[in-house]
């Protein structure tokens, strides 16, 4: 029996109340899958910043190299606001994303039918729903050089940020997206903006190169990504993976979430490239979530997004598409039961927490496995 060895990082706020109801799901498996878990946790964020001084120790980075897969909570809040900003929270989720070369982020924008209503689309628009953002993470205007404030002789202030890409990082985000589009509906979109930029024009030529050179099987369209955002709200069921840059995809995959209604129910993952020898990527897991502090310690967050997370943790760094299948329709099954927390409650549907909604879909689960 394979074992797989996954790091948990709880971090802050809502963190450690979603990733106890994952590790109850973790012990399922445990005991019942065709497969072992290694867990192993530590401390990042605010609580790491607590208990170490950094949001990231060495020790839970070497981990987090040696791992499987990471699954991570949310860190942050109002207890860290006064840290300088280099030591900030949010900076050990920005470490392990630059350390671990995590360049692609997966974000999954799935309707799920008993939740048709919560969004701001009409429910044939979003019925049914199931489409993958693929966004360049680690290149882009985020990170491009010259980054700067810089004060002009007459005592105006000129902000210059730079987007760059070149054709490796184009081509690796693009097979990714042919990759994905495959064990899917196989079809993508690229969406740029070749009519203004540069790079826009580079990422349109290096995608139509690699998908004439690798991906011919794969259906291929280019879409202005400005156009892509109109028609997520116009018919995003035409779609089955995007693949985007690091600015628009950002724009592209918080718009697509919207579509499904709250972001206590969205999963991601961000992966690395292959390793040469064994094929396996390094891979973190989280829910789009931040860490709540608004509900935490209330056992009132909704837990979805953290273990949908770790059913993509299944899927793309355990080779075990069965049972992130499984968990899926357990979540689909648990919120046909009219079961819900506070964020996505509805008219005539039961209020519950953040454990009683994690033994609901554990309880799917055990059925569906059992069946
Ligand atoms: P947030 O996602 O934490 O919360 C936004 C709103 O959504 C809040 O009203 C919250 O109660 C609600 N919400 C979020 N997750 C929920 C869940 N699982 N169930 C029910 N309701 C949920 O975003 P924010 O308020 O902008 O940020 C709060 C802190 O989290 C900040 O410190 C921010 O920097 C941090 N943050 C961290 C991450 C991360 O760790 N990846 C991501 C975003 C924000």
């Amino acid at each position: 029996m394979t074992t797989h060895s996954l790091l948990l990082l709880p971090g802050d706020g809502i963190g450690p109340e979603v990733m106890t109801e994952v590790e109850r799901v973790v012990a399922f498996f445990n005991k019942k899958g065709k497969a072992k878990f290694k867990t192993e946790t530590d401390v990042v964020g605010g609580a790491a910043i607590d208990k170490h001084g950094v949001p990231l120790t060495a020790g839970a980075l070497a981990k987090a190299q040696a791992a499987d897969a990471v699954i991570f909570g949310a860190v942050g809040g109002p207890k860290w606001d006064k840290v300088a900003y280099d030591k900030r929270p949010e900076g050990g989720l920005l470490a392990l994303r630059k350390e671990l070369d995590l360049f692609a982020n997966l974000r999954p924008a799935i309707c799920y039918p008993a939740l048709a209503e919560a969004s701001s689309l009409k429910r044939e628009h979003v019925e049914g729903l199931d489409i993958l953002i693929l966004r360049e993470l680690t290149g882009g205007t985020y990170f491009g050089e010259p980054k700067e404030i810089v004060t002009l002789e007459d005592g105006q202030k000129r902000a210059v940020d730079t987007t760059v890409y070149t054709t490796r990082e184009i081509e690796r985000i693009a097979r990714v997206a042919f990759d994905l589009a495959r064990k899917r509906r196989n079809k993508v979109h690229s969406a740029e903006k070749r009519n203004v930029m540069k790079t826009g024009v580079l990422w349109n030529e290096v995608v139509t190169a690699t998908h004439a050179r690798e991906a011919k099987d794969v259906e291929l369209h280019h879409i202005l990504a400005d156009a892509c955002a109109m028609q997520l709200v116009r018919n995003p069921k035409q779609f089955d993976v995007i693949v985007c840059d690091n600015l628009f995809g950002d724009m592209l995959s918080d718009e697509a979430a919207m579509l499904t209604g709250s972001i206590g129910m969205l999963p991601s993952a961000s992966l690395g490239a292959p390793d040469p020898k064994t094929g396996k990527r390094k891979a973190l897991y989280e829910p789009v979530h931040g860490s709540a502090p608004d509900i935490a310690g209330k056992g009132l967050a909704n837990p979805i997004a953290a273990i949908a997370s770790y059913a993509m943790a299944l899927r793309y760094s355990c080779g075990l598409a069965k049972e992130a299948d499984l968990i899926d329709k357990a979540i689909a099954n648990t919120l046909a039961r009219g079961l819900r927390t506070a964020d996505i409650l509805q008219p005539n549907m039961r209020k519950v927490g953040t454990a009683e909604m994690g033994q609901a879909i554990l309880e799917e689960i055990e059925k569906l496995a059992a069946a």
